[in-house]
């Protein structure tokens, strides 16, 4: 029996690790047509991982006109919802079979602990192909009523070739949120992952060939944002892109459609979410140490992050106290420990400098309450403790800038207008969370945020049957849940005149 749990465990499998950084077009494993290649460096100890292909605009070329080629054969497209039903299910269980070592690959690019990827990151991107593939044969289109002597069929057609741009922070899930339903519903994909978390990527591709995906229908074209990510938006032949990212990229890409084919876009983009504590709220402690969660659970990469704690004056002082104590449960240690439950390293190096520069610029104007310094683990520098930043006056930067990574602010407040008021000030719209045992309250405040989920006594809720996205900067299109396919599928209608 494997003891996953033995200190060096997870560093040994390091070692045996083989990685091909070669890209998937058309169905097999390419170098890139220049020959260049990208380091991939982990954060967690600095090692060199693999040197992956930067590929290049004929790569994307190629990979484009593999997927339409694939698309057009209807050997995915047109073989029915039940036959991909069977190959998609197959992937998840060959998933399933390398789960282990999908969350090392995670693990060590972006540098998440082991304990999370191999228990949430993992099993939640195996549940979702098995979700997408088990929902598309269940779907019924629609025949409406059209009066006598014609009959019209609305039905879902897939769009042809889609492209998908992840971002590093969920590497894998965030990769399964846009490709299981997108192949599910039968279109050819071409993704391009974000240059610091390729490897996942690359190995589900390598699994969706195994499981009988035909060639072309999955390519995997790992390179820069700049030449892969604007060569996929700027595309005249792909028809969707499913993008996740910063707001500022979601913005060229609205552009590149436009200047290109009109490409249909879903955009999940940042968010600076509101977490606010009424003090009718029942249970005060479990409140906070959800609020930790909230704000330090993957060293504060995540996109619906409650960063911006906001309580009302009652229960100011005593909330602080506890917010400070549950951060302790997030200070960063050995990602690769597997009782590392907590946190590991952030992504780089540079964005540990850019978080840990934003932390400096509030010292001396707020009240850092907990945290505030960089560690050293490993050999590494990229582990910033989780950091409470108390009493900034208004107006300041951290209250509206998403920083993406383990800082929360904290503000107090009287009444519940004044609540909303600062919760909906700002120019996301991606998640909320709110405490209180007033029933009235609690629909009354969620009705009025902003927000694409609003977590009642809870934080940051997100499950595969309910729709996740936002609304105002943080984006449209919707991932997660049945909507998650209209991103893929444009509606046909077919009218028989037959009186
Ligand atoms: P990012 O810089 O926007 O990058 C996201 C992806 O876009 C990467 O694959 C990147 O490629 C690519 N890209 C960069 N420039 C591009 C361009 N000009 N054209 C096309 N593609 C381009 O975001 P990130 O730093 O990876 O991730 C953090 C951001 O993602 C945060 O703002 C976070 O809120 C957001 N996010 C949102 C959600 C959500 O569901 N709403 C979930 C997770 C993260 P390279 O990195 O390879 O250059």
């Amino acid at each position: 029996m494997i003891n996953q749990l033995a200190g060096n465990y997870w560093h040994q499998r390091v070692q045996e690790l083989h990685i091909d950084g070669r890209a998937l077009i058309n169905g097999e494993r390419k170098d890139a047509s220049n020959g260049a290649t990208f380091a991939s460096c982990s954060p967690i100890d600095g090692s060199h991982l693999a040197d992956i292909a930067s590929c290049t605009a004929q790569d994307v070329d190629e990979a484009v006109a593999g997927a339409r080629k694939a698309f057009n054969d209807g050997s995915w497209s047109r073989i029915g919802a039940a036959a991909r039903k069977e190959v998609l299910l197959r992937l998840a269980d060959l998933m399933e079979v390398h789960s282990e070592q999908l969350a090392l690959l995670d693990s060590l690019d972006m540098g998440k602990p082991i304990a999370q990827s191999t228990t949430v990151d993992a099993p939640g991107s195996v549940e979702t192909f098995r979700w997408y593939a088990e929902l598309v044969d269940k779907i019924v289109d629609e025949v409406p009523a059209t009066g006598p002597g014609a009959t019209a069929m609305v039905t879902r057609e897939p769009l042809g070739v889609v492209a998908v741009i992840t971002p590093w922070n969920y590497p894998l899930e965030i990769a399964a949120w846009k490709l299981a339903p997108a192949l599910a519903a039968g279109n050819s994909v071409v993704i391009k992952p974000a240059a610091q978390s390729t490897m996942s990527a690359l190995l589900l591709g390598e699994l969706a060939m195994q499981a009988g995906i035909p060639a072309g229908v999955l390519n995997v074209v790992p390179g820069s944002g700049r030449v892969v990510g604007e060569g996929l938006a700027l595309h005249m032949d792909v028809d969707a892109l499913a993008f996740t990212g910063s707001t500022a990229v979601a913005k060229r890409l609205l552009e590149c459609s436009g200047q290109s084919n009109m490409k249909r876009l879903g955009l999940e983009a940042g968010g600076k979410s509101a977490n606010l504590v009424f003090d009718d709220v029942e249970d005060l402690e479990m409140a906070a140490a959800k609020a930790a969660f909230g704000a330090f659970y993957n060293q504060g990469e995540v996109c619906s992050a409650n960063s911006r704690v906001l309580v009302q004056r009652g229960v100011y002082e005593r909330f602080l106290e506890a917010f400070a104590r549950h951060s302790a449960d997030y200070v960063p240690g050995d990602p690769l420990d597997p009782k590392n439950q907590g946190a590991g390293a952030l992504v780089s190096r540079e964005h540990a400098d850019d978080v840990a520069r934003a932390i400096e610029e509030a010292r001396g104007q707020g009240r850092i309450v907990s945290g505030g310094r960089r560690l050293s683990i490993n050999g590494s520098d990229a582990y910033i403790e989780p950091t409470i930043v108390a009493d900034l006056p208004a107006g300041h930067p951290l209250h509206s800038t998403e920083i993406f990574g383990p800082v929360a602010t904290v503000s107090v407040f009287d009444t519940e207008e004044e609540a909303i008021a600062l919760a909906n000030n700002t120019e996301y719209g991606l998640a909320a969370s709110l405490w209180t045992s007033n029933l009235s309250r609690a629909h009354r405040v969620a009705s009025r945020l902003v927000a694409g989920t609003v977590s009642v006594n809870t934080v940051d809720a997100l499950g595969l049957t309910t729709p996740f996205g936002g609304f105002k900067q943080s984006g449209f299109g919707r991932d997660l849940s049945a909507h998650a396919l209209d991103n893929y599928v444009g509606l046909k209608t077919t009218w028989f005149q037959h009186g």
